[in-house]
């Protein structure tokens, strides 16, 4: 279990941007962007390494609430990011989607 599990169980708060049975997007608690959103699963996936034939209806429906809150937050151009394995900067072991906007955006990434 990790800290994202808690904000879905509302045992911690976070700046919640949408939700639904499958699925919440909150803000990220350090931005790198002006606009910084993490969009999870309420499954515990570790990380898209573990993603299986399983869960195939459910990261498309992340995939398809990706426009969805982008509309929301009025963004038009964004990245999507998902840091995978330490060396890659995965910091929680809970897979998420980094959705970075608000500002011009370097590439490539560090
Ligand atoms: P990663 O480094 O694993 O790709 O991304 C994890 C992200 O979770 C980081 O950007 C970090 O700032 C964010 N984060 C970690 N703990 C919390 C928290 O308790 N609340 C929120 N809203 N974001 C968090």
């Amino acid at each position: 279990m990790t800290i994202f599990t808690k904000i879905i169980n509302k045992e911690i708060p976070a700046d919640i941007v949408y939700e639904d049975e499958l699925c919440l997007a909150f803000k990220d608690i350090k931005p790198q962007a002006p606009v910084h959103i993490l969009l999870i699963p309420k499954k515990e996936i570790s990380s898209s390494q573990e993603i299986t034939k399983e869960d195939q209806n459910l990261m498309g429906h992340l995939m398809v609430k990706i426009p969805e809150i982008a509309k929301q937050l009025n963004l038009s151009t964004y990245r999507l990011v998902v840091n995978t394995g330490e060396d890659a900067g995965q910091t929680v072991s809970h897979i998420h989607i980094h959705i970075l906007g608000g500002r011009k955006l370097g590439w490539p990434p560090g």
